[in-house]
């Protein structure tokens, strides 16, 4: 079979299971399939395949078509300006999230060195981002699970930051080495009985640990706020994703913990999705 006939038949199977990216994910699928880029496929597709090419594609396209996120079938996503190793341990970054890079690059500059901490690092990709952003600045990434550590030191190493950062396996309330100029964290938001209501892509595949906020949504932003107060130099500067109803009951859990809200962010859907905020 060619690549054209065997890409006819993938998206025939992934649209009939209502995926609407059903063209753009078989074409992905097929050049992981056969170690080629898109492009590739697309400039070839009258090439004939060999059979466990076809094999390595059809099982693609038999565990996509059951929702498993792309990223998760070829182990990697873009985010800003790197391409991030991902596996089922972590979350898929998300284009969102790029929103608290752009405010902290805002808010940073390259004459003066910083010392930041990420929590809940997840796959790196807001620490690291930044770290390759800023040269002169030096990363601490906190993340209960050993799996994701891993995970991002072979981030840090792809993006040519592993000699700025470092990482600890602990819960943010054990957490007490150093202080920072500035702390970024997106963690677990959504209220617990949401999690019904997200897409199948992620609820049945994406870590419930990165996602479960608990009864109100809020049990781990509040232990992030509380203890980055401690973490945090006087002015420093706290950036934080929240979920798109948040936005009043996280300002009023920073202002009493004397942080002055300095901005609220929209993502690309308008809801509000980043706080900035700084210790006073
Ligand atoms: N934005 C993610 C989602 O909607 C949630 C991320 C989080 O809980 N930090 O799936």
């Amino acid at each position: 079979m060619n690549i054209e006939s065997a890409i006819v038949e993938g998206v025939n199977i992934l649209k009939s299971k209502h995926i609407k990216t059903a063209k753009l994910d078989t074409e992905i699928l097929m050049a992981k399939a056969i170690g080629e880029d898109r492009k590739y496929i697309i400039l070839n597709d009258n090439k004939n395949l060999k059979k466990e090419s076809l094999q390595y594609f059809q099982r693609l396209i038999k565990e996509r078509s059951t929702r498993k996120p792309i990223a998760y079938l070829i182990n990697k996503k873009y985010f800003w300006k790197s391409e991030f190793f991902v596996t089922r341990d972590t979350l898929i970054p998300r284009p969102d999230t790029e929103l608290l890079i752009e405010q902290i690059l805002k808010i940073t500059n390259y004459h003066n060195p910083m010392n930041i901490l990420d929590v809940g690092v997840g796959s790196g990709c807001i620490l690291l981002s930044v770290l390759k952003e800023r040269k002169n600045f030096y990363g601490t990434g906190i993340d209960v699970s050993k799996n994701c550590l891993n995970i991002c030191k072979i981030n840090a190493k792809k993006l040519k930051v592993d000699k700025r950062v470092r990482f600890y396996k602990s819960d943010v309330d054990k957490f007490a080495q150093g202080k920072y100029d500035l702390i970024v964290s997106n963690p677990p938001y959504i209220n617990q009985n949401d999690l019904k209501y997200l897409e199948k892509d992620v609820i049945n595949f994406e870590p419930k640990l990165a996602l479960n906020g608990g009864l109100d949504g809020l049990s781990e932003i509040r232990k992030v706020i509380r203890k980055s107060s401690e973490l945090i130099k006087k002015n420093g500067k706290f950036i934080l994703e929240i979920g798109f109803d948040q936005k009043i009951k996280v300002s009023n859990l920073l202002k009493k913990k004397g942080f002055y809200i300095n901005n609220v962010l929209k993502d690309l859907a308008k809801n509000d999705r980043c706080i900035v905020s700084t210790k006073i």
